[in-house]
């Protein structure tokens, strides 16, 4: 079986985004509205040669001040699947409780994690993409997922985690 890549992250951070600029087209469902992307759903996906399974996370069809708490729980269903997991944050909000919490389960679960800066749409935004050190996870790789800057950086440290 293919090496199996969990894209996690809070709602509106922009998984679904990112996920479709990987596969070079628009699969994973955008919504400007959290909530919408059906639960983990898998696509074939390769780069450089190497093929893998592509998970998008985030499906939640509780109301949206339930969503949150949702986040973790379904990080831990997709970190458990994977083999490496890809974790997003929205740079220009930076880090909640929610994204500590997931910290948390990353470290339990021992898998190798990827940090993405997302929605860094220019140089301006590398330092909301530096300020996410502080996770604790390594390097944070800045990126626009809406424009594609940083994701083929992004995507040399997916294969070295896979
Ligand atoms: P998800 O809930 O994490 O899957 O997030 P989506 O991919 O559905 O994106 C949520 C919103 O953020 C949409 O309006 C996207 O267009 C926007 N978005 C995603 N990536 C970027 C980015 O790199 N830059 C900017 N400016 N907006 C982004
Ligand atoms: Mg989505």
């Amino acid at each position: 079986a293919l090496p199996v890549l969990a894209v996690i992250g809070r709602p509106n951070v922009g998984k679904s985004t990112l996920v479709n600029r990987i596969l070079g087209r628009r699969e994973a469902v955008v919504e400007d509205k959290p909530g919408v992307t059906r639960d983990r759903v898998s696509y074939p996906a390769e780069w450089s040669g190497t093929h893998f399974t592509l998970v998008d996370t985030g499906g939640w069809e509780v109301d949206v001040a339930g969503i949150e708490a949702r986040v973790a729980e379904q990080a831990e269903v997709a970190i458990g699947l994977a083999d490496a997991v890809l974790f997003v944050v929205d740079a220009t909000v930076g880090t909640t409780n929610t994204d500590e919490q997931v910290v948390r389960l990353l470290r339990k679960a021992g898998k190798p994690v990827v940090l993405c800066a997302n929605k860094v749409d220019g140089p301006a935004g590398e330092a909301d993409a530096f300020a996410l050190w502080s996770l604790g996870l390594g390097e944070p790789y800045p990126v626009s997922a809406l424009h594609g800057r940083g994701t083929g950086d992004l995507l040399d440290a997916v294969l070295d985690a896979l």
